[in-house]
């Protein structure tokens, strides 16, 4: 985990503060609640780092608990990806919860507030109920069937859940007050008819409880201490606590709703379901598709969990929502694989160079080193040969002197290997360069200790011998939008900003060491960037990711306007 740090976010000064006027340590425990109707994305990860550091700071449990209220939308894929995707962050839980576990007693409670008349059936349409719940400045107005007879309330809800009407012709409602300047307190409905299965309580119940009256009840009988949400939840507070009211017994804990700001990330949309849309229109593969701002899609991508977790620990807790820069996540990032992944040479733009005074059929195998920062991380053997790949944009017949690439008459040195120098070059018919021929000076290679060995060049170039390259598919991508907020323009869906040339896909030539690499590896190819290995890899062809490259390249496109 990162390190600790000093000062508190305001959500730890509260539960400070709870300890000073006493809570005991041992009460405290927290829960990550998401609903199962899509995949985790990166404003998650900030909700899962604050839950579970909690208890890792504290020493307090933290519950998984799916909110799983809404069968039409619910799906155990989704169950089994938030699961995955937690554990890959590295944090545990301690029970895994439903709040579907909790049907019954939610029932039950609910025939109690009938009986105390706290709450009612209403048969209206929802038409006629939104009509009746006036504005934020005009009190609402009560519903015909809000008093209704405590035994015609039981008798109906009795049969709601017997199944005995279609959807839409009963609610739920408490009874709260029509006037309040909280509309969310105009007796809010507390159960809808639906006739769905549902992926675990499967047809016991065709009557579902809405999210407000099942979150805090969910979190007093898991005994949760502090139940911390995303602000859109502040105006339901007093739901939360009221409805808490009827149904809690002196000496439990009673859970406590405070709210910090979501996390939006420059260049995409960090809601499930507007990422459900871009999975639906296939505009991306699948949830995971690495330009998704998923947490499968970000591991998929080559984001290691360590790298998100110092992202979230960085922007830490707000108050107030606003738009980090997705630029900060990519230095995260690039941060940690600068210091964990092996450097490899691939080219992935070949221009094939050929080394004249190099003997036709000979090869040999040099050494290179496979972290130049870590000495731990050893070496590995590279083939070089007479005809070699370098990137084309690393060679130019002509050239200023700040060009520390390849050009004619000049000289650079191989990474690795000897110090070539450009003698001639060979075009196509469309003025296309299409091949360069060099000489080498055998006495320069590199590590072997001769004055040449040493001899400095100003440029290094990365390269690949032809014959024993590695062809594999390369996914290069672009943002998924050209926008950097696109969706919150009022005239435009967010979905005509997506980037239509956010995926580049090419073929790379690449070192042989690479022949035997396993889903999920990831390696810096020197001077490029960092790759990871895609699933889409078979024994025939490899597929490699475009994590990120090694400068911040956007910084400056933007700079420029
Ligand atoms: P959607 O993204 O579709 O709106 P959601 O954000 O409501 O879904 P939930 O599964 O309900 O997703 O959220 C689980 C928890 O994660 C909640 O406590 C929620 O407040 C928090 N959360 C969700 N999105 C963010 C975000 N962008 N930043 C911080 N916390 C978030
Ligand atoms: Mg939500």
């Amino acid at each position: 985990m990162s390190e600790e740090r000093e000062s508190l976010n305001f959500l730890e000064h509260i539960i400070e503060e709870d300890l000073q006027t006493g809570y005991k340590k041992a009460q405290l425990r927290f829960r990550f609640p998401p609903e199962p109707n899509g995949y985790l994305h990166i404003g998650h990860a900030s909700s899962i780092c604050l839950n579970f550091g909690l208890g890792l700071r504290y020493g307090a449990p933290v519950n998984l608990r799916f909110d799983d209220t809404n069968p039409a939308k619910e799906e155990q894929e989704f169950v089994d990806a938030i699961k995955r995707d937690v554990e890959w962050l590295g944090y545990h839980w301690d029970t895994e919860r439903y709040a579907s576990d909790y049907f019954d007693q939610l029932y039950d409670w609910a025939v109690l507030l009938i009986k105390e008349g706290k709450a009612y059936i209403d048969s209206q349409s929802s038409e006629e109920m939104a009509t009746q719940k006036g504005t934020p400045t005009e009190a609402g107005s009560a519903s015909p069937f809000r008093n209704r007879a405590v035994e015609e309330n039981l008798e109906l809800f009795e049969s709601m859940k017997a199944g005995k009407f279609e959807e839409g012709t009963h609610v739920l409602r408490a009874k709260i007050d029509m006037s309040s300047s909280n509309m969310l307190m105009r007796d809010p409905i507390m159960y809808r008819i639906l006739h769905k299965a549902h992926h675990r309580t499967n047809t016991d119940w065709c009557i579902y409880p809405m999210y407000d009256w099942t979150h805090g009840e969910s979190d007093y009988i898991e005994q949760v201490s502090h139940s911390f949400c995303t602000l859109e939840f502040a105006m339901h507070r007093d739901l939360y606590d009221w409805f808490l009211d009827q149904v809690y017994e002196e000496n439990k804990m009673r859970p406590k709703q405070r709210e910090f700001a979501r996390r939006n990330l420059s260049h995409t949309v960090v809601s499930k379901r507007k990422l459900a849309k871009l999975v639906e229109s296939g505009v991306v593969s699948s949830w995971d598709d690495p330009r998704m701002p998923t947490i499968s899609g970000l591991r998929r991508r080559g984001y290691t969990p360590q790298s998100i977790r110092n992202f979230a620990d960085t922007i830490g807790i707000a108050k107030r929502e606003n738009l980090i820069d997705v630029s900060l996540l990519e230095f995260h990032v690039r941060d940690h694989l600068n210091k964990i992944a092996p450097r490899v040479m691939g080219v992935l733009n070949p221009l094939k160079v050929v080394l004249t005074n190099y003997p036709e059929g000979e090869e040999e195998w040099l050494e290179a080193e496979n972290n130049p920062g870590d000495e731990n991380a050893g070496s590995r053997k590279v083939p070089f040969s007479r005809e070699l790949y370098i990137e084309q944009e690393d060679f130019k017949e002509e050239a200023n002197r700040k060009f520390f690439r390849l050009k004619l008459g000049g000289e650079v040195r191989l990474k690795n290997g000897y110090i070539i120098k450009a003698d001639s070059c060979t075009k196509d018919t469309n003025g296309n360069i299409t091949e360069v021929q060099c000489t080498y000076d055998p006495k320069s290679k590199s590590g072997s200790g001769s004055e040449e060995s040493l001899r400095k060049v100003k440029g290094t170039l990365h390269w690949v011998s032809v014959k024993h390259a590695l062809e594999a598919e390369i996914r290069i991508y672009d943002r998924l939008f050209t926008d950097e907020s696109p969706d919150t323009h009022k005239d435009k869906d967010f979905i005509d900003f997506v980037n239509p040339e956010s995926l580049e896909v090419i073929t790379g030539y690449l070192e042989p060491s690479l022949k035997n690499v396993q889903i999920e590896d990831r390696v810096q190819f020197q001077r490029l960037g960092y790759f990871c290995v895609d699933p889409d890899s078979t024994a025939e062809k490899i597929v490699f990711n475009k994590t990120v490259g090694l400068r911040d390249t956007w910084a400056k496109i933007t700079e420029k306007g």
